[in-house]
This record gives structure tokens, sequence and C-alpha cells, in this order.
């Protein structure tokens, strides 16, 4: 068992966020429920900025809405100074209602469609991330019947495979995001992107993947983004402004999980860019990192009640609680691994091997064989880590009301997503006229 952010054990013996008894949350606002820690996300944020500003000043921390927006979340990530990622209308349409300064807001997808291009040049957003030559024409098209001169940056690949454990030149080359820089796709894209008239191309951009906990994979990929910087200059003339290395870092789900801090990891991001800017004769960009997960995923955790309980002797111990794939699809699809504990008896010792599983018509297993102190029905378990891709990936499987999400802090809760109502779940069915007689 791990405690993060303003996690304790109160006197009751029930885990508390943010001040709040989470078994009196679950009381209050049902369950699922997602709880959400400000203290601890504001925290992460300012840790995550000043590490890297007082490397670089001349840097920037983009927030990740695909790991987790909402009205409330984007006007905290406003308030402490972010930039925002946005990847649809929808996330762009929930920065633009929360105020978030459009010039802060900066536009990635592999596939925007010419609506989505349009919304955003629109609005005055501060950057399209151009994933691939035909959204180049695309969007220069766009900016042109619009009147403007659109800010660009390019979506490159760089040949790093944190996945595999490997540095290899040809394994992140399969893959549908943006151009690589082997074999000449990017160089292209710059070639390209210098010359249409309606786009000012700033800047670079990748992201070599998820939940990273070894800080030298960012290395590998700051150095190839840094000697591709080398080259446009040197061919083409061309200085970039903005450097964006991605997002990534990994959080904490499991006890034996040691991610990077903050400053290890700028540390390791901004220092590997300087020396090869040194090594390279380059002046050092602005530079940009796009966390997602790293930000709000260690402040959320899951409630969820617990119901019947199956005993079955030398095999297993199965725990159904009241939510599961729909509200966290993640171990269904990527096997993505949780740790928990009891929050009714969070300081109980005594411990009993369970597998949490949902309520959905399938083995949707939330957790396999993790050590509980024992889960009687009706108690309270809280699932770790779920502030990231949890909401977010959420669905009505098997019409399920998606859960309230509940910001806590200084012992206040506040509702920040309401909870779904069965009335939602018809909102958009039509039943054509013949099939009423
Ligand atoms: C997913 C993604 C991120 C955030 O990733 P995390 O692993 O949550 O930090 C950042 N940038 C891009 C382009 C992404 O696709």
């Amino acid at each position: 068992m791990f405690l993060l952010g303003t996690q304790r054990i109160n006197e009751a013996g029930h885990l508390e966020i943010g001040g709040c008894d989470t078994v009196e949350l679950a009381e209050q606002y049902g369950t699922p429920l997602y709880v959400m820690d400000e203290a601890h996300i504001r925290h992460t944020m300012r840790t995550i900025k000043k590490a890297f500003q007082d490397l670089h000043s001349a840097s920037d921390i983009i927030y990740a809405s695909k790991a987790f927006t909402c009205l409330a979340i984007a006007r905290i990530v406003a308030q402490e100074g972010l930039m925002l990622d946005v990847a649809s209308a929808g996330e762009l349409f929930t920065a633009l209602r929360a105020d978030f300064p459009v010039e802060r807001i900066v536009f990635h997808g592999n596939n925007k469609s010419r609506e989505e291009l349009e919304m955003a040049v629109q609005c005055g957003i501060g950057r399209v991330v151009v994933d691939n030559e035909n959204e180049l024409s695309l969007l220069d098209e766009v900016a042109a019947a619009n009147g403007v001169k659109q800010a660009i940056s390019l979506r490159l690949t760089p040949a790093v495979d944190p996945h595999t454990h490997r540095y290899i030149q040809t394994g992140r080359v399969d893959t549908k995001f943006g151009m690589n820089i082997e074999g000449g796709g990017a160089r292209r894209g710059v070639e390209k992107a210098l010359q249409m008239q309606h786009l000012e191309l700033r800047g670079l951009s990748c992201h070599i993947g998820s939940q990273i906990l070894e800080a030298d994979f960012f290395k590998l990929g700051a150095t190839l983004m840094c000697e591709f910087l080398a080259e446009v200059k040197r061919d083409l003339g061309f200085t970039v402004q903005d450097l964006d290395v991605g997002g990534g870092l990994g959080i904490r789900y499991l006890p034996e999980h040691q991610p990077p801090s903050m400053q290890e990891y700028a540390a390791t991001v901004v220092g590997a860019i300087k020396e090869q800017c040194v090594r390279l004769g380059l002046a050092v960009p602005h530079l940009e990192v796009e966390p997602g997960r790293a930000l709000v995923g260690e402040a959320g955790v899951t409630l969820y009640r617990v119901g019947g309980i199956k005993r079955i002797p030398n095999i297993r111990n199965y725990v159904a609680v009241d939510g599961g794939m729909s509200d966290n699809p993640r171990p269904a699809l990527y096997e993505a691994r949780y740790s928990a504990l009891n929050a009714s008896h969070a300081q109980e010792t005594e411990r009993e091997t369970v597998t949490i599983s949902g309520k959905h018509c399938e083995t949707d297993t939330l957790i396999e064989d993790i050590s509980l102190a024992p889960l009687h029905t009706g108690d309270i378990v809280a699932v770790q880590s779920t502030g990231a891709y949890n909401h977010s990936m959420s669905s009505n499987y098997n019409r399920f009301r998606r859960p309230a999400v509940v910001l806590v802090n200084e012992g206040a809760s506040e509702i920040i997503v309401e909870r779904e109502t069965l009335q939602d779940l018809l909102a958009h069915d039509v039943v054509p006229e013949r099939l009423l007689v």
C-alpha cells in the first residue's frame, strides 16, 4: 500500500483525500466516484513548471487534455500558467468554454478534419501541430480562406521505442503518427511547410510514448530531435524557435513503480538538449514538454462499493464492485495494473488476496490478485492513480451511467462533472414513427 498527494488514514481508519473522508464522499455522492486531489494537481503543475524554468527560463509545460479534461480542470491548468494540448473539436471546445487563453492552446492529432482546422484557425489558436503533408495543404487552404497566417509546428517521429526497451533506428518508424526523421519524411515536411504562404513554421514536436519510467529514453528522443534541428539549420537555413519533446512521463500505479522526480525529468530533458545544442552549435530553443498522465494521474482515485464476494476455495476470491470496464477500460485494453486499498478499513493490518471485478457482462477484472485488508460487502475500495485516462476513456457500456467527478481540497468537496442520469442515456435515441404503432 502507498499513499499519494494529500492522502492519509484518518482517525476513523478511513482513507482521506484533500481533507475529505472517502467513505463519507461515497455516501454523499454515490459510487463509483472519481475523486481528484486539487492540492496535488496544483503542486505537481507548479513543481514541473519550476523544475524546467529553473534550468531553462524559456520553457513551457503543455498539459495534454486527453488525460482528463473538463471545464474545471481547464481552469486550473490556466490558473497554473500552463499551456494546453487539445486533440479534437471536443477538447478545443472545452478549453474555449473554460476561457483558456487561445494563444496558449496547441492542436494535435494525426487526422484533423477540415471542420476542426477551421475551428482552430477561427478561434485564433496558438499553434497547430501539423502531422503530415496532407494536413499542411489542408491547413494552408483553411488559413488562406480565413485570411490569417497560422503558426504551426510539425510532428516528427524520431526512431525511439521506449516500450521495447531498445533504441532502434527502425522501431518507431512503423507508426501512424508524424513525419519520420528516418527516410526523409520530416525533411520533406519542413521544406514544404516553409513554402506554404499562409503558414508560419515555428517549431518541431515529437512524442515518444507513454508511462515511461526511465528518464534516459527522453534523452534519446531529445538528442535525435536536436540532430534534426541542426540538419534543417545547415541545409535549409531554418532556425527552430520552439522544440516540443512531448509527454510520456510515467507515474506510480504499483508500489514498485519509481518514476523519476520532476527535477530528474527536467534535468534529463534540459541537460540533453543543452548538451546537444552546444555540440551542434545551436542556440537553445524555447522548450516545451507535454505531460498528461504525470500531472493528474496520481491525483485521482476511484471509489467503488463492494457488493458480492465469491470465494472459490484454493482458486480465487472474487470481490465485485459497482463499476468496471466502463469507468476504467485500461486493464482490459492494455492489461494495465492498478493498486488499491480498503478505504473503509485502511488501518487494518490483516491481509487477504482478492481479485477485484467489475459488474459488466463479461470478465472485467480491475485488479487481479491483490493483497488487501479483508473486504466486506458495503466496504469502499479506492483504486489508486486513476486520475488520467479513466474518466476520459470511460464509456456507457451496458448503458452504465458515467460516474461523477469530485474535486477535493482542504476538507471541502465539489462536483466538477455530474454523474450521468438514466435520462442522459436516452438523450440521443430516436424512435422512427413507424416503430411507435
Ligand atoms: C498522449 C500524448 C501526450 C501525453 O502523454 P502522457 O503519457 O499522458 O504524458 C502528449 N503529447 C502527445 C502528442 C500525445 O499524443
